[in-house]
């Protein structure tokens, strides 16, 4: 029987969520036992070879490509998991949430006090992302219906709730996995 597939992404993340999936350490050799990685950077698979039982996603949406992936697995994962503050609630690059776009572009490409820039062009290849007017979390651009906080998520955490999908079995995170001090 083929196994459960399996898939991540990284949105406007720091990929410090994916380092959490790969301090499980010694159990990454149980998961491959119990699932296949599909459309994920743990390996690389750029786009999903079919249905998947779980995609984890980290990091919120700030662009446009990052709309498109998230949608991407909404519509191929059964399951969809929010990893992590940044793909919760938008987390740290929803810092700039406050300010309008045009300030930012401005201080990140011109006047920041570490810009070198003697044309003053912000980049505007048609090739890049059009960057959206705030970072969205996951939630509000599809249906999210699981949520795992943290900054990452603990290793243990994601660990449990993958094993308990897998084995269809009710998620019940301790309560050291949720504290935060
Ligand atoms: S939640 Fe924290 S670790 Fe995860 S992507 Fe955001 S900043 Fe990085």
């Amino acid at each position: 029987m083929s196994k459960p597939k399996i898939a991540t992404a990284s949105l406007a993340g720091c990929f410090g969520c994916h380092m959490s999936i790969l301090d499980i350490d010694e159990r990454i050799l149980k998961l491959v036992e119990l699932v296949q990685f599909d459309k994920s950077p743990i390996d690389d698979i750029k786009n999903f070879t079919g249905r998947c039982l779980v995609g984890l996603i980290e990091g919120g949406c700030c662009n446009q490509e990052n709309v498109k992936v998230l949608r991407d697995f909404r519509a191929h994962c059964d399951v969809l998991i929010a990893l992590g503050d940044c793909a919760t609630m938008g987390g740290l690059p929803a810092m700039r949430n406050g300010i309008p776009l045009q300030e930012c572009l401005q201080e990140a490409y011109r006047d920041g006090p570490t810009v070198y820039n003697p044309s003053g062009q912000i980049p505007n290849d048609p090739e890049l992302p059009l960057i959206l007017d705030r970072v969205y979390p996951l939630h509000e651009v599809v249906k999210v219906d699981y949520y795992l906080p943290g900054c990452p998520p603990p290793a243990d955490a994601i660990w449990d709730v993958v094993v308990a999908l897998l084995s269809n079995k009710p998620i019940d995170l301790s309560y050291g996995l949720l504290k935060y001090d």
